[in-house]
């Protein structure tokens, strides 16, 4: 009977030690705000801070939308001397928005695949980024972090834009060879255009450079 006892004491010992793990044990706490899960590289080293959206940094360094339209009320010509009316100032600043969303999303969809490297492209050629940024010019994800001041657009009317490069290092290596080149050679930023530099949408593609 004592024999009994003892097993059955060991038993509920048992069960119950089990059940304080079952609860003890929760869901991972690693998901983005789709619910997926995100990926190992977030939960260890520098990552875990690099892979925060840049969206909140970004904005402390960007001009508000009222302070865009104050300083564009003031604007008649673009760069080119073509005249800027109320049309284009609207226009501007709606393809500011649009495009800065845009690399940010372009960057918080890289995060989610654990992207590394972004290159600048230029759907239409930007007379005042051509100077600076070069097509194909390549930015890591933790120099994003720490200098979310490149994300595109760079000034007013700016066609360029960022976009993930899905692969390897050892794939992009091969790539430089046929001119993808870091933007920022040895961690130095280069002189980049003020917010404040206009170019006109409706630019004829020749005076866009
Ligand atoms: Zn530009």
């Amino acid at each position: 009977m004592t024999t009994v006892l003892i097993i059955l004491a060991v038993l509920i010992v048992l069960i119950l030690v089990s059940l304080k793990f079952a609860v003890g044990k929760k869901e991972p706490r690693y998901t983005d705000d789709s619910g997926e899960r995100a990926p190992i590289i977030h939960m260890s080293g520098i990552y875990s801070i690099v892979r925060k959206s840049p969206r909140e940094d970004l904005a402390a360094l960007r001009p508000v939308e009222a302070e865009i339209r104050a300083y564009l009320d003031r604007v008649t010509a673009d760069i080119n001397g073509v005249p800027i009316e109320a049309a284009a100032r609207t226009a501007l600043i709606k393809h500011w928005k649009v495009q800065t969303e845009a690399n940010l999303r372009e960057i918080e969809t890289g995060d989610r695949s654990g992207v590394v490297f972004y290159y600048y492209d230029f759907p239409a050629p930007c007379p005042v980024c051509s100077g600076v940024i070069t097509k194909g010019n390549f930015v890591t994800r933790e120099e994003i972090f720490k200098n979310p001041q490149i994300i595109p657009p760079l000034h007013l009317g700016c066609t360029c834009s960022l976009t993930a490069h899905q692969g390897s290092e050892s794939k992009l290596r091969e790539t430089v060879l046929v001119g993808m080149l870091p933007f920022l050679e040895g961690g130095v930023e280069p002189e980049l255009p003020e917010w404040t530099t206009v170019v006109s949408l409706s630019a004829p593609a020749k005076a866009r450079g």
